[in-house]
């Protein structure tokens, strides 16, 4: 199951699913132009991405 935590706090959240199919979102990361990482959720079916939830004002990470 993909699941967020939060590096500073703790906090974590669990699966999050499509709007569109109910499926899972798959856990992915993205590169941006300056060079740095996003962690993104992203359904598999292909029907759109979303970015990671931050908490702490970082991005939560996902241990796959
Ligand atoms: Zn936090
Ligand atoms: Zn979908």
């Amino acid at each position: 199951m993909t699941k967020y935590t939060c590096e500073e706090c703790g906090m974590s959240i669990g699966s999050m699913t499509c709007g569109q199919c109910d499926q899972e979102l798959t856990h992915s990361t993205i590169v941006k132009p300056d060079g740095s990482n996003v962690h993104i959720a992203e359904c598999p079916e292909g029907h759109g991405k979303i970015k990671s939830p931050m908490c702490c004002g970082q991005d939560m990470t996902c241990k796959v």
